[in-house]
Order: structure tokens, then C-alpha cells, then sequence
């Protein structure tokens, strides 16, 4: 409907032709430079190069359209509702209950992550890559979100978070309209935060356009998590950071996603079968690492490296516990003081945070000519995204 208008979006690289600058408008974008054109919805590009690995992109897609067409009448609370009420991937009620408690202790994982992250470059954007309904990215974009504290404002200056142009990036379009209007209520339109629908193993961003990308709990759902790497270094300014936080596939206590017990301790080939006994549900999109898969997966990355640390619950989200798993994470945290503890919590803990950065100068690498042009992914995109135009 608006062909030609909309926002020139430097930032948003053309997945034909690769140059800068789509035209991203309300319903649709389109490359000036070649004149590609695929569809938005709300203003999010869908650039998608392949499906959500738990739902393909058409139903993905008719079900975000619909979502946009309640979000006039509802609040995202009750955008939420409707989210849960009518999505096409099952949840079970406790799942639901598990999610929504997830996403309200957001300002307080926000706190303890950028604790973690140190400093950032001044020049760059910062990327929420997963970002899901937005929960994150609204603790952080308006830092008066993020937890009533006395540091409050010493992170948020650290970091600059007032003046940050913010992005946000999930493969799953319907997850970002419920963050469209999250972050629309809260005065936080498209001047300050931006969405995209893609993959993080094709990242449609140009390079060297963030200062921090972080990628919470998405690490271990991305089909090819050496090319998630290499597009997240590609896409740092130097010296520019990526926070990963991802479950360890040893831990003792139960795998967070299925709420299984012992999971990460059988070969890959028999979890799914282990889970779906269990549970009845499908394990096959889940990839967690151990320690040792970590150091050996960041080290062949670009990034050669990084610092992984297993963190403790925050004394918030210990307060939001209850009895037995109270006593346990104030127990952990007691663990977490002396250097056994640590290096047993990175064995068995449940969580691994890791800091990469993107070194200062690396005068003989082309970030272009790293950039990896296809990667080993096995399931060809469902029509409706832009593949399909390219390959007519
Ligand atoms: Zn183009």
C-alpha cells in the first residue's frame, strides 16, 4: 500500500544485491538499488531467510497479522492473553505460567547482564538478537524501566543508554508485534527502538552497526550456532561486545525448556527420543553446550574466544523463589563465593553467561569477506519470505 514511502533504513543491508539502505514501510520494504521488495507488517521487515524452527514462517506470519489486527483494540497485557489464547504452537499452562514469569523478571536479568557486560564502545547501536516480546529491550531503552535502584543510573550511564539507538531482532514476527506494542506504550516508537524479523545466522544488519549485541536464552535455538557467531562479530563495531546467556547442557537441575531431569548427560541423538518419553514434546530444536563445547565453539569463531562465567541468582530473582529452590539458589550463591564453587558451577550450574569481543583491529580480515554466504542450514524457507522472490 505504501510502496516507496516508508523509512530508508541505513542500517538494513539488501539480502539480494547487499547494498545499504531498505525502504521499510508499514506493510512492506523494497531495495532501492535492485528494487527486491518482500513484506513488513507494522513497520518489521521480514527478512527471514529460513523458518522459526518451531513454527514455519506462513502460519508464523497469518498469525502475527492477526495478532496486529487485535493489537489496535487491545493493551499488550491483553495482547498477551490473546498471544497465549490462540497460538498455533501448544503450551501447556504450567509453560504459559513458566513463560510470563520469565518475562517479568526481564528488568532484573536486564541489571544483572549489563553488570556483566563491563563497557561498550560510544559509537553504535545495541541489538536485543531473540528479542521476543520485547521484555529486555523495554528495561534497557528507557532506563527508568530498569529496577528502582540506588546503581541504577551508574549502569545507565556506563552503557549510554539514553542517548542508544536500540534494534531488536526475532525470527518469529508474531513475538514482535506483542514487542511493538510493549515498547510503543511506553514511548519507545521506532525513533528509538527499530524491529526486524530475520535469522541470526543471515543477519540482514551491515557491518560494524552495534556496540553490543546480546542474544539471551536464543544461543541454544539457532540451527547453525558457529554462523550465529560469526554474523554477530560481523555486525560489532571493534571492540564492540556480544552477551550471551544460555542454559548448560550439564546442569543438575531439570533442563529449563522441557523441565526434564538429565537430558544433556545422553548423546544428542537420544534426547529427543528421552523427552518426547517423558514429556510427549519435541526436543529436536534445542541445543545446549557444556563448558567444554563453549570453549571449543568460541574459540573457531571469530571472536577467538571469550569469557564464560556461570552466574548466580540475583537477590531479586531469589526473592521471587519459594521454599526448597530459596534454600538451593542462596546456597549456590554462598558456592559461587570460593573459586571450587565457581569451577564446579561451570560443570553443573544451571546458566553460562559469556562476553565476546570484537577486536579493536583486524587489519587483514574483510568483515564482507567473512561474512558467510551460506551456511549449512537444511530447511528451505516456507514461500512468504524473501527467498522466494529471489528464486523465482
Ligand atoms: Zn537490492
Amino acid at each position: 500500500m505504501t510502496k516507496g514511502n516508508g523509512f530508508p533504513t541505513p542500517e538494513l543491508v539488501c539480502p539480494a544485491c547487499d547494498r545499504e539502505g531498505l525502504v521499510v514501510a508499514q506493510s512492506d520494504w523494497r531495495c532501492p538499488a535492485c528494487a527486491l521488495e518482500g513484506p513488513a507488517l507494522l513497520g518489521i521487515a521480514d527478512l527471514r531467510a529460513f523458518d522459526d524452527p518451531f513454527l514455519d514462517n506462513r502460519t508464523d506470519s497469518s498469525f502475527a497479522a492477526e495478532l496486529a489486527r487485535a493489537s489496535q483494540e487491545l493493551n499488550s497485557i491483553q495482547l498477551l492473553d490473546y498471544f497465549y489464547n490462540n497460538n498455533p504452537v501448544p503450551v501447556s499452562h504450567s509453560q504459559k505460567i513458566g513463560e510470563l514469569a520469565h518475562i517479568e523478571a526481564a528488568p532484573l536479568r536486564a541489571r544483572a547482564w549489563l553488570e556483566a557486560i563491563g563497557t561498550i564502545p560510544e559509537q553504535g547501536a545495541i541489538l536485543d538478537l531473540g528479542c521476543g516480546p520485547g521484555a529486555f529491550l523495554a528495561a534497557i531503552a528507557n532506563p527508568n524501566h530498569l529496577i528502582s535502584d540506588c546503581d541504577q543510573s551508574q549502569i545507565s550511564d556506563r552503557l549510554a543508554l539514553s542517548t542508544r539507538y536500540f534494534w531488536g531482532a526475532d525470527v518469529a514476527l508474531r513475538w514482535l508485534v506483542v514487542a511493538r506494542k510493549r515498547l510503543d506504550e511506553l514511548a519507545l516508537g521506532p525513533e528509538k527502538v527499530r524491529l526486524v524479523c530475520c535469522c541470526a545466522e543471515r543477519s540482514p544488519f551491515r557491518s560494524k552497526s552495534f556496540a553490543l549485541v546480546v542474544a539471551g536464552d536464543v544461543f541454544e535455538h539457532v540451527a547453525d550456532q558457529p554462523a550465529t557467531l560469526a554474523e554477530s562479530h560481523r555486525t560489532l563495531v571493534p571492540g564492540g561486545k556480544l552477551f550471551l546467556a544460555s542454559p548448560n547442557r550439564y546442569s543438575l537441575s531439570l533442563e529449563p525448556h522441557v523441565k526434564v531431569w538429565g537430558v544433556g548427560y545422553l548423546p544428542r541423538k537420544l534426547m529427543p527420543l528421552y523427552v518426547r518419553m517423558l514429556k510427549g514434546v519435541d526436543f529436536r530444536a534445542i541445543r545446549t553446550l557444556g563448558i567444554r563445547e563453549w570453549k571449543r565453539t568460541l574459540a573457531e569463531s571469530p571472536f577467538q574466544g571469550g569469557e564464560i562465567s556461570a552466574p548466580g541468582p540475583t537477590q531479586g530473582e531469589i526473592a521471587r523463589f519459594r521454599g526448597l529452590k530459596r534454600i538451593l539458589a542462596r546456597l549456590y550463591r554462598i558456592a559461587l563465593a570460593n573459586p571450587l564453587g565457581r569451577a564446579l558451577a561451570l560443570r553443573i550450574g544451571p546458566l553460562f553467561h559469556v562476553v565476546c569481543t570484537k577486536a579493536d583491529s583486524s587489519p587483514t580480515i574483510d568483515p564482507e569477506a567473512t561474512r558467510p554466504r551460506s551456511t549449512t542450514i537444511e530447511q528451505p524457507a516456507t514461500p512468504g519470505a524473501f527467498s522466494q522472490r529471489i528464486n523465482q
